[in-house]
C-alpha cells in the first residue's frame, strides 16, 4: 500500500462521525438477509457501451447515407430539451440518436409489480428565479400555473408531507434500544452547544457567501468571479477545515448532501460546489433556530423525472431513435457525418447533417469525435465521473416502524454509506400502506479519485447477488422485517452515472468554451455545468436547440405547440 494523503481536520471528524466514508460493512449483517430474493440488473445494455469502447463494430458504406438538418445525440434531459426547443421553433427534420432501449437517461423509470419507481433521478426542487427555462416547461406541463403574479404548483405534484426523516441506530443496537426515527435530516437531539454554534455559523457564512457572491441555479447563469474561482480552487474539505469547522454532526450532514447531489464526499467535491449546493437555492438554516424555514418543497412522482423525460420525449415519434448507438462523429466542411449502430435491426447505418448537438457526457464525446475540438480533448482527462448504484425494493405489504414520526418520502440511515431510501407510493392518495417500492440510492465517488476508481471496479465486478446483499445489510438495522416484506430487488448500477465538480472544473477555461458551438457541433449536456441535476442539463439542452434554430434560420422564439 502506498503512503495515505494525510487527514485534515474536518476529514477527520468525518471518519470519527461514523463511517459515512468507509464503502462500509461490506456483506456484513448479510446471515440476517434471507438466501434468495429474486432480482438482477436491469436498465442498461452493457453490452453496447462496451462495443462503443472496443470499436468492434461494422461499419456502414458511405453511399447509403440518410440526411437530416439536425442529429441530437443522446436523449437523456440535455437532448429532449434540444428536440423540445427545435420543435418550437418550427424545425422537424431531425433525428435523436439513443443508445438505450428507451429515452431520459438517468432520468429513466422501472416498472415493478404494477407499480412505477424510478431508476435514477426522483426529484426537482422548485426552480428559481434563474431557472426560467424550466419553470416554463412546468408550466407547459401543468405542474404550474400563475395566479395573481405567483406560481402555484399543482399539490399533488409537491412532495406530500412528511419529506424526510432519519433513522439514528442507538450506539449499543440491542433488540431493546435499536434506535430511532428523527424528523428531518439533521436531528439535534442531544447534541451540545458546540455543535449548535458551528451549524450557526455555518449558516451565516453561506449567507454572506449567497449575498457577496453570484451563485445561481443554472449555474451558467453565475457570474463568475475571483471569489468563486478561489472557492472552485480547494475541496470543500480542505475549506471547512481551514475555517475550523470539525463538529461531526456538521460535517456528516455536508457529506450526505455532497454525496447526495454531486455523488462523491466532502473531500472530492470543490468548496465552490459545497457551497453552490445550498447558496444556489434555499441557503442553509440550522435546525432549530427561530428564522429556520421548513424543508424546501420539491417535485416528485412515482417514477421520478421519468415523469417529465417521458413528456418531453412525447409526439417525437420515428424522429427518437432508440437502440441507436452513435459509435462516429465526423465533422467536415459542409455536414456533419454519423455513423450509427442499430442495435435492434443488428447493422450499421450512416447519417449526415447540417447541425449536431451532441448531448453524451463529455468523456464519450471525446471518444465519439474524430479529431474532437480543442477544448474538448484538454478537458476530458481531468473529468471525474461518480459510479452510483440504484436498487428497487418491491415489497407485497408495508414494514413495520421503529419508534419516531412515521414513514416519509425520503428515509435516511444516520452513519450508513449510502444515501436511504424514497418511497414510491409516498405521493399515492390510498388510505391504508400497501405493497411498495422503495428505491435505494448508493452514490460511490468517495472521498478521492483514486476511491472513486476502486469503487467503480467494484461496483462492475462484483455480482448483483453481493450488491443486493450489501443493500440488504444496509437497511436492515432500521427495517429487520424487511427480508420477510421482499418480493424482489433490481438494480441498476451506472459506471459513469454524473460528473464530479472536482476543484478547478466549475472554472474551467475549456469547460466553458465548449458552451459555445465548436463549428457545427453544439454541446448539451449537465457535464458543461460541473454538477448533474435536472435544470443544468434541461438549460443546456433548450439553449443549444434554440442556437441551432437560429443558425438554421428557424425561430427560436416562436413558440409553437408541440
Ligand atoms: C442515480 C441518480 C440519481 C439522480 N437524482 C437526481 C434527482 O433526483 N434530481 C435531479 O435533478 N437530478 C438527479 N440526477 C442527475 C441527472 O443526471 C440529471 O438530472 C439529468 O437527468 C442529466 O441529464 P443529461 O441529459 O445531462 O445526461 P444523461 O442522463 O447522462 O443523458 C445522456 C444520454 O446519452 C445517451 N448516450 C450515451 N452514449 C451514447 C451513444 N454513444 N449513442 C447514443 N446515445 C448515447 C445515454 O444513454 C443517455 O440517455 C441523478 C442522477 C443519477 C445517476
Amino acid at each position: 500500500m502506498g503512503p495515505r494523503p494525510p487527514v485534515s481536520g474536518a476529514r477527520r471528524a468525518l471518519l470519527a462521525a461514523g463511517g459515512a466514508l468507509a464503502v462500509g460493512p461490506w456483506l456484513a449483517g448479510c446471515e440476517r438477509a434471507p438466501a434468495e430474493v429474486a432480482g438482477g440488473w436491469v436498465g442498461a445494455d452493457a453490452a453496447r457501451g462496451h462495443a462503443l469502447r472496443d470499436g468492434r463494430l461494422p461499419r456502414a458504406d458511405a453511399s447509403s447515407a440518410r440526411r437530416c438538418s439536425v442529429a441530437i445525440v443522446g436523449a437523456g434531459v440535455a437532448g429532449l430539451a434540444a428536440a423540445r426547443a427545435l420543435r418550437h421553433a418550427g424545425i422537424d427534420d431531425f433525428r435523436v440518436f439513443e443508445l438505450e432501449d428507451a429515452a431520459g437517461g438517468n432520468a429513466r423509470a422501472h416498472t415493478m409489480g404494477g407499480m412505477r419507481c424510478p431508476l435514477g433521478a426522483h426529484y426537482l426542487p422548485l426552480p428559481g428565479p434563474e431557472a426560467r427555462e424550466v419553470a416554463e416547461l412546468l408550466h407547459e406541463l401543468g405542474v404550474a400555473r400563475s395566479e395573481a403574479g405567483r406560481t402555484v404548483y399543482e399539490e399533488r405534484h409537491l412532495c406530500h408531507a412528511p419529506q424526510e426523516r432519519v433513522f439514528v441506530p442507538s450506539v449499543q443496537a440491542d433488540a431493546t434500544a435499536p434506535g430511532r426515527w428523527h424528523e428531518g435530516l439533521l436531528p439535534l437531539e442531544g447534541a451540545g452547544t458546540g455543535t449548535l454554534a458551528q451549524l450557526r455559523r455555518f449558516a451565516a457564512e453561506v449567507g454572506t457567501l449567497q449575498r457577496a457572491l453570484s451563485f445561481a441555479m443554472p449555474t451558467l447563469r453565475s457570474r463568475w468571479s475571483a471569489g468563486l474561482a478561489a472557492l472552485d480552487a480547494q475541496t470543500f474539505a480542505a475549506w471547512l477545515s481551514a475555517r475550523g469547522y470539525d463538529d461531526a454532526r456538521l460535517l456528516a450532514y455536508l457529506d450526505y448532501s455532497c454525496r447526495d447531489d454531486y455523488g462523491a464526499g466532502l473531500g472530492l467535491v470543490s468548496a465552490w460546489a459545497g457551497i453552490h449546493y445550498f447558496a444556489s437555492r434555499h441557503g442553509f438554516h440550522a435546525p432549530g433556530d427561530d428564522d429556520a424555514e421548513p424543508a424546501d418543497a420539491v417535485l416528485t412522482w412515482p417514477e421520478g423525472n421519468a415523469w417529465l423525460s417521458e413528456r418531453l420525449a412525447r409526439g417525437l415519434d420515428d424522429r427518437l431513435q432508440t437502440a441507436a448507438l452513435l459509435t462516429r462523429i465526423t465533422p467536415a466542411r459542409h455536414e456533419v457525418a454519423l455513423e450509427v449502430w442499430n442495435a435492434r435491426a443488428a447493422r450499421p447505418e450512416r447519417w449526415q447533417a447540417r447541425q449536431v448537438v451532441v448531448c453524451v457526457p463529455l468523456f464519450i464525446a471525446a471518444r465519439l469525435i474524430d479529431a474532437p475540438p480543442a477544448a474538448l480533448a484538454d478537458v476530458a482527462p481531468r473529468l471525474a465521473y461518480a459510479p452510483w448504484l440504484v436498487s428497487n425494493l418491491q415489497l407485497h405489504a408495508p414494514l413495520l416502524d421503529r419508534p419516531g414520526p412515521p414513514p416519509a418520502w425520503d428515509n435516511v440511515i444516520a452513519g450508513s454509506p449510502a444515501l436511504g431510501y424514497v418511497d414510491a407510493m409516498h405521493q399515492s392518495l390510498r388510505p391504508v400502506p400497501g405493497p411498495t417500492v422503495l428505491t435505494h440510492y448508493w452514490a460511490l465517488g468517495g472521498q478521492s479519485r483514486a476511491e472513486l476508481n476502486a469503487q467503480r471496479a467494484r461496483l462492475l465486478a462484483a455480482p448483483w447477488a453481493a450488491w443486493r446483499d450489501a443493500v440488504l445489510a444496509d437497511l436492515l438495522p432500521a427495517h429487520p422485517d424487511l427480508p420477510q416484506r421482499l418480493a424482489r430487488i433490481d438494480s441498476m448500477r451506472y459506471g459513469h452515472a454524473m460528473i464530479v465538480p472536482t476543484p478547478g472544473l466549475r472554472g474551467d477555461a475549456a469547460l466553458a468554451a465548449l458552451g459555445t458551438a465548436q463549428g457545427r457541433l453544439h454541446f448539451a449536456h449537465a457535464d458543461l455545468s460541473a454538477g448533474s441535476v435536472f435544470e443544468e442539463a434541461y438549460t443546456r439542452g433548450t439553449l443549444a436547440g434554440q442556437a441551432v434554430a437560429q443558425t438554421l434560420g428557424g425561430d427560436p422564439t416562436s413558440r409553437r405547440s408541440t
